[in-house]
């Protein structure tokens, strides 16, 4: 049985990858400081006999509870937040966590021999002049701003990543990723998908931040959860940074009037101001995932719009 240590395992990415895996027949051992997670994933995920949790900041001079476990086989670095409402509310911990907290868990796997795959993000590509975005653009972002914690911090996360590659050997992957959903966000997680659907069902006003020229592309959560697992079995992932995501790109004003139209909604969608450095385009360039591992999305927005309305209706209407 495969023993695996998930990092962020109470957050959105990080229970699903530990529901899927566990349904493999996989150990799992999740770690989690539950700053941004829910205890409430936990519960769930302790209900499995494999699984195991263990409180604890990753970025810790104390990680006593981690060097007690013996062979460990791979280790997915979730934990950060990734809500920029959340990560801007802890700027510092958003930097230990993908500096401190990389680099504590690189140790580890070398240490075990083990493989990693961290996660990175589409944000590394600030706010991008290259359209599509491909692996080798090197972005554009201000380091003087309400973003830069977040963005330098996974630049810098990647950097401990090519620094214990290419000095130590360890085997790592860099995955990319861009926006993700479904109904696993919290209500209140500010990201656009969990706030348009919870505002469109509730009748409340549609915030559309700006005038909703700019562009995102979102991946259903099943597809990206399944690239991340390929990247870790695929030993040619090993040294490479890979995007992950969907390239189908939408713009905010049209997701509004999508999500409006699919949950029957009579909201108005009100226009708000633009958070300063809010990316104007974005779109993974996922040429490199396709090649690598044989992977692309499967979900279209409006499926995956779909299951993540009817989950959210359900748990309103309980
Ligand atoms: P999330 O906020 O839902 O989950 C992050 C988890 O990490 C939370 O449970 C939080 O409590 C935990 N955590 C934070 N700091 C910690 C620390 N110091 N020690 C231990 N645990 C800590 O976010 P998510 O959407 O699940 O994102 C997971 C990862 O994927 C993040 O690294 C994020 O940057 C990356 N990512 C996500 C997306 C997306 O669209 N969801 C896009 C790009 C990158
Ligand atoms: N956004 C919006 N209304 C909201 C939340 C977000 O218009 O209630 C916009 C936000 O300004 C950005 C896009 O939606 O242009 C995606 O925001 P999110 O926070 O989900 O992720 P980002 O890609 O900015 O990290």
């Amino acid at each position: 049985m495969k023993k695996i240590i998930i990092t962020g395992v109470a957050g959105f990415l990080g229970y699903q990858l530990a529901e899927t895996l566990l349904s493999e027949g996989c150990c799992i051992i999740g770690i989690d400081n539950l700053s941004t997670g829910r205890m409430q994933n936990i519960v769930k995920l302790n209900a499995h006999p494999n699984f195991t949790f263990i409180k604890l900041d990753v970025c810790s001079d104390n990680l006593f509870p981690l060097k007690e476990i013996t062979d460990i086989d791979q280790i997915y670095h979730l934990a950060s937040p990734a809500s920029p409402k959340y990560y801007q509310q802890y700027p510092f911990e958003t930097i230990e966590i993908n500096t401190i907290g990389t680099k504590n868990m690189l140790e580890l796997t070398k240490t075990h021999n083990a493989k990693m795959v961290y996660l990175s993000t589409s944000e590394v590509y600030g706010d991008p002049e290259i359209h599509p975005q491909t692996e080798d653009y090197r972005g554009n972002v201000n380091t003087w701003g309400p973003r830069a914690c977040y963005d330098e911090g996974k630049r810098l996360g990647e950097v401990f990543c090519y620094l214990y590659h290419s000095l130590f050997g360890v085997n790592i992957k860099v995955a990319r990723i861009f926006n993700t959903y479904s109904a696993g966000l919290r209500n209140d997680d500010g990201r656009v998908i969990s706030n348009f659907v919870n505002q469109a069902i509730k009748g409340e006003e549609i915030t559309v931040y700006g005038d909703g020229s700019q562009s995102r592309s979102f991946c259903y959560v099943d597809d990206t959860i399944r690239a991340i697992m390929l990247m870790m079995k695929n030993d040619a992932a090993n040294g490479e940074i890979i995007n992950i995501g969907n390239p189908n790109e939408i713009t905010v004003l049209n997701l509004a009037k999508l999500i409006k139209e699919l949950t029957n909604s009579s909201s108005d969608i009100v226009f708000l101001p633009l958070p300063k450095d809010d990316p104007k385009q974005r779109r993974p360039n996922i040429d490199k995932a396709k090649k690598i591992l044989d992977w692309e999305p499967k979900v279209s927005l409006e499926e995956g719009l779909r299951r993540t309305i009817n989950v959210y209706k359900s748990s309103f209407s309980n």
